[in-house]
C-alpha cells in the first residue's frame, strides 16, 4: 500500500512540475512575444439587441506562437499576470486597439478588457491619458472592462484609480457579472456604466429556471440603476429572442459575429451591410 502511495505522489509531482515548466516556458516566451510581433488584436462586435444597430466592439487578444501555434488567452493571460508581462502587454493591446479604432469611421465604441494586475500599476491613468492623445480616439468611445474580482482588492484604491479614468471621459463594464465575488454595495459605489452578463448564465437559461431567473433579476437591476446591460455569449436565435422579450439593451456573441481581426474596410462594410 505504501508503494502504491509513493507512485501515485511521484505520478502527481511529474505531472505538477510539467505544468510548472510549462508555464515557465510560456512566461519566458511572453516576454519575446511583443518584440517578435506574435500578438494581434481581434474584434468581437456588440450589437442594440431592439435595433440591431452596431454599439462596440470588444478587443480580444490573440497570441500565435512561432512553434506552439495558436494559444488561448484563458492559458496565457493568468501567466503574464502572474510574471508581471500582462502591464506590458495590456498597455499593448490598448494602444493598438485604440489606434485602430480611431481609423474607423464610425463612433463605434472599443471595448478593452483591463486585469487586476493593471488596475494595481499606479500608472495605469497616466498610460490611458497617453495612448488616448496619442491615438486621437475620442476617450467616450473607449470603454474599460474589470471584472468583479478586481475590485475585491483594496476597495478604496480601486474606487480611487477608477473615478480618475472616468475623468477622462472613458467609460468602465462590469464583465462576467454574476460569476465573481462582488457584493450589491461594490455596485453600489462603484462608477460603472455598463453590465455585462457572464455568458454561463445564458447558456443555461432554457433549461435552468434559476439561470433565467438570475438573467431576469440582473436585467431589472441595471433598469433601476439606470446601467445598461449586455448579454454574452449569444449563440442561438432563440437566445436572441429571449433578450429582446425580457428588454436586454445589447448583446454579444458567435450569432452575431466572432471575434476576428478588423480593418477600416471591414468595418464601413460591415456598417453599410
Ligand atoms: P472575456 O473578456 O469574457 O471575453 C469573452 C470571451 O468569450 C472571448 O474568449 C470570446 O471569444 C468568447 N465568446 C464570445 N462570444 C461567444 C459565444 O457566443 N460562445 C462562446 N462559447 N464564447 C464566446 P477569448 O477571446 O478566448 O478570451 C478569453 C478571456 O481572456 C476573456 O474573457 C478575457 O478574460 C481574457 N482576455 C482576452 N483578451 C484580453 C486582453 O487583451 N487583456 C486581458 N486582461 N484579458 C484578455
Ligand atoms: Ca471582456
Ligand atoms: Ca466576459
Ligand atoms: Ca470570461
Amino acid at each position: 500500500a505504501k508503494a502504491s502511495h509513493g507512485e501515485r505522489f511521484c505520478f502527481y509531482e511529474a505531472r505538477m512540475d510539467e505544468a510548472a515548466r510549462d508555464r515557465r516556458a510560456i512566461a519566458k516566451d511572453l516576454w519575446e512575444a511583443i518584440k517578435n510581433d506574435e500578438f494581434q488584436v481581434y474584434y468581437q462586435i456588440q450589437k442594440s439587441v431592439m435595433t440591431g444597430e452596431t454599439t462596440g466592439y470588444e478587443a480580444l487578444l490573440r497570441w500565435i506562437h512561432p512553434t506552439r501555434g495558436f494559444v488561448s488567452p484563458v492559458d496565457f493571460i493568468p501567466v503574464a499576470e502572474e510574471c508581471g508581462a500582462i502591464l506590458e502587454i495590456g498597455e499593448w493591446v490598448l494602444r493598438n486597439a485604440c489606434r485602430e479604432a480611431a481609423s474607423w469611421d464610425n463612433d463605434a465604441k472599443i471595448a478593452v478588457n483591463l486585469s487586476p494586475v493593471q488596475l494595481g500599476n499606479v500608472n495605469l491613468v497616466q498610460v490611458v491619458h497617453e495612448i488616448l492623445i496619442e491615438t486621437g480616439l475620442s476617450p467616450k468611445r473607449l470603454e474599460l472592462e474589470i471584472t468583479e474580482s478586481t475590485i475585491i482588492g483594496d476597495k478604496v484604491r480601486a474606487l480611487h484609480i477608477l473615478r480618475q479614468i472616468k475623468a477622462l471621459g472613458v467609460t468602465i463594464a462590469i464583465d462576467d457579472f454574476g460569476t465573481g465575488y462582488s457584493s450589491l454595495d461594490t455596485l453600489n459605489s462603484f462608477p460603472f456604466d455598463k453590465i455585462k452578463i457572464d455568458r454561463s448564465f445564458l447558456m443555461e437559461a432554457e433549461q435552468s429556471p434559476q439561470s433565467l431567473a438570475i438573467i431576469k433579476a440582473i436585467l431589472a437591476l441595471g433598469k433601476s440603476l439606470n446601467v445598461p446591460v449586455l448579454a454574452e455569449g449569444v449563440e442561438t436565435e432563440t437566445q436572441l429572442s429571449l433578450l429582446r422579450a425580457e428588454g436586454c439593451d445589447e448583446a454579444q456573441g458567435y450569432l452575431l459575429g466572432r471575434p476576428a481581426p478588423m480593418s477600416g474596410e471591414e468595418i464601413r462594410r460591415a456598417k453599410s451591410a
